[in-house]
């Protein structure tokens, strides 16, 4: 029989604003599956706090109190959304059959949490939180996403259009992802290529209540750019490329003019720069491969775990 233990995992940034409505709205929703039989008692919301500097630690600590249904787990300082889900889920897959990631804002809609359980009931793996419109978004944020997209499936990368990092993980497809050791997290990248049976659930992406973004335009293009770093070599490529243009240009203009025209300096200086830069392009090929993995850096530092103490209380018990 396949376990039904759900984790619904949220890393909170400075969420003070937003955290105890959203804490309401998903422990009413986690006693109706319980109530339900669809995932078991020992269910928990986890919220992961990333480094916050406003009370959103005090307000995790007060819920965990109040309720058994709350847990938290506290990083030792801001490591970025992307590290805090996989704090989060790393400690959750010990005691947790399927896994949900959700912001804490819940501009996602938690209503589609009951299809996603659906989803792992009838053996799926994976199933994607997708968005069916972007209407709440700018038109430069639209264009942007779509640009990228378009850019990603051409060099081959396995995007979810749509999909950020609501979806729900089985504890197989987990342990999968963590098996990737890498530096610089793309999840929605990552989780794409895994494999797994995997389903998708439509929704409506809502505006955010209260507080504000942690991606301004400068995280989004960091974000862009790691994906696009961590599964192309294309940015390297590009300098030889250019490297290549360079010296076939300047080449080309020696054996034309044979050396006569007025610029010949600046025909040397072609070839000569591309020559550097075709040499700099391959070897920070290999220099980029083995400082990423040399670092061998934690992703994250957790510094109190609540939750796993809470669920080897509940074991012992
Ligand atoms: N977040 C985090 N660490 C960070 C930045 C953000 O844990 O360094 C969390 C944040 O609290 C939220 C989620 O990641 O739960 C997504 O952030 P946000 O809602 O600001 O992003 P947006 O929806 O604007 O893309
Ligand atoms: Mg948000």
């Amino acid at each position: 029989m396949k376990g039904n233990i759900l984790s619904i995992i949220v890393p909170c940034y400075n969420e003070e604003l937003v955290l105890l409505d959203s804490a309401y709205q998903l422990g009413n929703l986690l006693k109706k599956l319980i109530k339900d039989k669809k995932v078991s008692e020992k269910s928990k919301i986890i919220f992961v706090n990333d480094g916050s500097i406003d009370k959103t630690w005090n307000i995790i600590n007060d819920l965990q109190h109040r309720e058994t249904i709350f847990s938290g787990i506290s990083l030792s300082r801001n490591f970025g959304h992307q590290n805090a889900v996989m704090a989060g889920l790393s400690r959750a897959i010990k005691y947790s059959d399927m896994m949900i990631t959700i912001d804490a804002d819940l501009q996602d809609d938690i209503n589609k949490i009951y299809e996603m359980v659906d989803y792992y009931l009838r053996n799926y793996d994976i199933v994607f939180g997708v968005r069916n419109n972007r209407k709440t978004d700018t038109k430069f944020k639209r264009w942007t996403a779509e640009g990228y997209y378009w850019l990603m499936t051409k060099l081959g990368v396995n995007l979810i259009p749509d999909h950020a990092d609501f979806r729900l993980m089985s504890k197989e497809a987990v342990q999968a992802l963590l098996l990737y050791k890498e530096e610089n997290l793309f999840l929605r990248g990552i989780v794409a290529q895994l494999g797994f049976k995997s389903a998708k659930v439509f929704y409506k992406r809502k505006e955010r209540k209260a507080g504000k973004s942690h991606y301004p335009l400068k995280k989004m293009l960091e974000l862009a750019i790691n994906g696009l770093i961590s599964f192309s070599e294309l940015p390297l490529k590009v300098i030889g490329l250019c490297g290549i243009l360079m010296l076939i240009f300047g080449l080309g203009k020696q054996v034309i003019f044979k050396g006569n025209t007025i610029s010949d300096l600046a025909d040397l200086f072609c070839i000569f720069t591309g020559i550097q830069l075709l040499a700099l392009s391959i070897i920070a090929i290999y220099l980029g491969k083995i400082f990423e993995n040399v670092k061998n850096r934690p992703r994250y530092i957790i510094e109190q775990d609540t939750y796993s103490k809470s669920m080897a209380a509940d074991k012992r018990q």
